[in-house]
């Protein structure tokens, strides 16, 4: 009600604005107050009233006095319970379908599952009739076989299960799409079976929708009359259910009787508003917990226990701090330079950093620890991994890079053994994995979105592959413990993953996918969902880790800086296919097409042609050899801004002719940018801050540009 008072409009007198509310608020209010008593509360007062206007002692005597109403509530006690279960069932059944699974007629199935309440329950008694009724389809063939549907316990039963059809499904359908089949997907991967799945993940995240749905259907199973009574044949003593009995004694002008049996209903009916009152409360409660996670801390900074503290000493431990620095290009006049499609710059010398591995405990690369053939991966008509192969050496950690949509996740789910290939094989060392269940795989999973189990604690979160694998007790305590040292959470045991910040989160996945000691270990994008510091902190993090666990590791991510800094080897991916793979260096320095080359990003473009062994470039022309054909093609030519010179005057050669059109600075590297009079577009530049002071150049100044290095791709052009 606060909310109205406090959002009067600007300017408008505030006094005025609250009275005029409150002329419509009141009467309002009054309105629906009058309704709902005279329409609900004073009948259902008045229905107990006149149960118990003779004292309590006749009430029992008249309830429990009348065999006939004694028979109606065994009845109803029989049809509902089975009515409710037999809608479980359905509702469960049907909502994992819908919810998990997209298949044609799925829509279909959503509609018709509402169907029970939109038809009068008259009706589907008459449908019933229709179907089991001596006339019916099945009438003579029931008659035949002895078997009595209608005018019996099982003709209530089925009209009891179609009207309440509806009541669980449409709880859970939408409970589980919000939930997502994330925490299942984990619980596969730490090697859960179905029916462990079931009980220890689904289940517990559903209780309280299927218990609100289960009160409201058995309530209404209990109450219901409309079909029941016109499959009943309402034979007093043997097919009267409790509504049905309440209307016999109402006929039978037994009314002191019929008020007894109908508080018995209207009892019912409280007791469900209350639960379902409880259980709303508490479902939002769960929420609000939910979203209160704590932001990260980075005041205390991550190191792992035993490991060297600064990482300044291992290379590629800071970051791949610009290739300029590791790199030395040999001095030679562009012309010479540009002949390149393909993997043709082999003209360059690969400083200390070079070679890309960072690990201290280097991978041995005679053994693969995975071994990617062939594999081919559809969905539908769209073929998502395309003849994939891809060797990961034993105890290196790989990275799978690529934009968003290059079948990256695809083709760490199937490694993992959680979506299965059209063609192709896996292998982990010698052994095949193809057909392996994920179970028998062993493999730790780490996912975008942590996937942590919601309903556990940070322990059982990291006990949960141990004890679908029925470890014992103490060696499990004793194994989360070890987990929890190394992820440095260890006071966090008892929390639940809600109370956790992101960083925090994350790590407990990572816990909980090395517990269960896996051959393998796979992260799809699993600092995606963080913020930049707390990523660029676990990324260093992750590298110490797998540094000293030296577990065979893929890393998914579309961040080339996560994929340079912390692997040892980069694998790119476009479109369900391998452009390249080699370490940082070798894809930083010899991209090998045009496209690694725009993925890798911050690189000056131009358009050109090639033709009889030379590349034009506008005034630009290089030497070619690799297009020796007189048919003029276009292709496009790529210079990065470090290599790229900047001059007052031109030198003779090759060059470009511009305006200084801004200029600014990172670290002590000055970035520059020059207007191309040729090409009219921004030029990139970068230059040490020495030459920069030497050159004094201004902005608006005219300057010559010269590309020490220039890439040209043919567009689609194979040699
Ligand atoms: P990435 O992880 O590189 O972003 P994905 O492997 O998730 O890419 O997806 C690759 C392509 O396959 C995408 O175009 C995606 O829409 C499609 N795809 C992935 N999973 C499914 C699926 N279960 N059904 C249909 N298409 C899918
Ligand atoms: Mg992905």
């Amino acid at each position: 009600m606060a909310t109205f008072e406090t959002s009067a409009p600007a300017g408008a007198s505030p006094r005025r604005a609250q009275q005029d509310r409150r002329l419509v608020r009141y009467p309002l209010i009054a309105a629906a107050l009058t309704v709902l008593t005279w329409l609900i509360v004073i009948p259902v007062i008045n229905v107990f009233y006149e149960a118990l206007k003779n004292g309590p002692s006749q009430y029992w005597k008249t309830l429990v006095g009348d065999p006939d109403t004694i028979a109606a509530i065994k009845l109803t006690l029989s049809v509902a319970p089975v009515a409710v279960l037999s809608n479980i069932v359905f509702g469960m059944a049907a909502a994992w379908a819908i919810a998990r699974f997209r298949f044609r007629g799925r829509g279909l199935l959503t509609s018709m599952i509402d169907l029970p309440f939109a038809i009068s329950p008259v009706v589907a008694g008459l449908i019933f009739v229709l179907l089991f009724g001596l006339q019916g389809y099945y009438g003579q063939w029931l008659r035949d076989h002895d078997i009595k549907i209608l005018f019996a316990l099982p003709g209530l039963i089925i009209v009891t299960s179609f009207v309440t059809l509806p009541f669980v499904a449409r709880e859970l359908i939408p409970l589980m799409e919000a939930i997502g089949d994330e925490e299942e997907t984990a619980a596969v991967s730490l090697g859960a079976r179905s029916w462990q799945l079931f009980w220890r993940v689904t289940l517990p995240n559903i209780k309280w929708g299927l218990l609100y749905g289960t009160i409201l259907c058995n309530a209404r199973a209990m109450g219901e009359f409309g079909a029941v009574y016109v499959v009943s044949g309402r034979i007093t003593g043997q097919t009267d259910t409790l509504p049905l009995r309440v209307e016999k004694l109402f006929q039978e002008y037994d009314q002191p009787a019929s008020f007894v049996v109908a508080s018995l209903l209207c009892s019912l009916a409280l007791v469900t508003l209350a639960a379902k009152t409880f259980l709303e409360w508490k479902t939002r409660r769960d929420l609000v917990a939910r979203q209160e996670a704590p932001e990260d801390d980075l005041t205390a900074p991550l190191a792992l226990p035993g490991l060297v503290p600064a990482m300044a000493g291992v290379p590629g431990g800071g970051g791949f701090a610009g290739p300029a620095a590791s790199v030395v290009v040999k001095e030679q006049g562009p012309a010479s330079q540009g002949r390149s499609t393909g993997q043709s710059h082999r003209s360059v010398e690969i400083g200390e950093r070079g070679g890309g591995g960072p690990s201290q405990r280097r991978p041995d690369p005679s053994s693969v620890g995975i071994s990617v053939r062939g594999v081919t991966k559809r969905f539908g008509s769209f073929t998502a991994l395309d003849d994939i192969h891809l060797d990961v050496p034993d105890g290196s950690l790989l990275a799978l890079l690529g934009p968003s949509g290059s079948g990256k996740t695809t083709l760490l789910r199937i490694i993992a053994g959680l979506e299965l290939p059209e063609r192709g094989t896996i292998h982990y060392r010698d052994e095949d994995a193809t057909r392996k269940s994920p179970r028998n795989r062993n493999v730790g999973f780490v996912f975008q979105h942590y996937a942590l189990f919601r309903h556990m604690s940070v322990f059982e979160n990291v006990a949960f592959g141990l004890r679908v694998r029925k470890w014992p007790e103490d060696r499990i305590r004793k194994r989360v413990r070890e987990l929890l040292d190394l992820v440095q959470l260890s006071s966090l045991e008892q929390q639940s993953p809600a109370q956790l910040s992101g960083g925090q989160r994350q790590r407990i996945a990572l816990a909980r996918a090395l517990a269960p000691d896996p051959k393998l270990l796979l992260l799809d994008e699993p600092f995606g969902a963080l913020d930049a510091r707390v990523r660029t902190e676990l990324r260093t993090w992750l590298r110490k880790l797998h540094h000293e666990i030296g577990l065979t590791s893929v890393l998914v991510t579309h961040d080339q800086e996560e994929a340079f800094e912390v692997a040892d080897q980069i694998v790119v991916m476009n479109r369900g296919r391998i452009e390249q793979s080699g370490t940082a260096s070798e894809i930083f320095e010899h991209p090998a097409n045009s496209f690694v080359l725009d993925f890798l990003g911050n690189v000056n473009v131009f358009h050109g042609r090639v033709e009889a062994g030379r590349a034009h470039v506008g005034g630009l022309e290089l030497s070619y050899p690799d297009y020796p054909h007189e048919e003029s093609r276009p292709a496009k030519a790529y210079v990065r801004p470090h290599e790229l010179e900047i001059d007052r005057y031109p030198r003779g050669g090759s060059c470009l002719r511009g305006t200084l059109t801004r200029v600014g600075r990172s670290g002590a590297v000055i970035k520059a940018e020059v207007l191309s009079e040729e090409f009219g577009i921004p030029l990139a530049v970068e230059v040490a801050q020495d030459r920069w002071t030497e050159m004094s150049l201004e902005q608006g100044d005219t300057v010559y540009v010269f590309p020490k290095r220039l890439r040209v791709f043919i567009h689609d052009y194979q040699i």
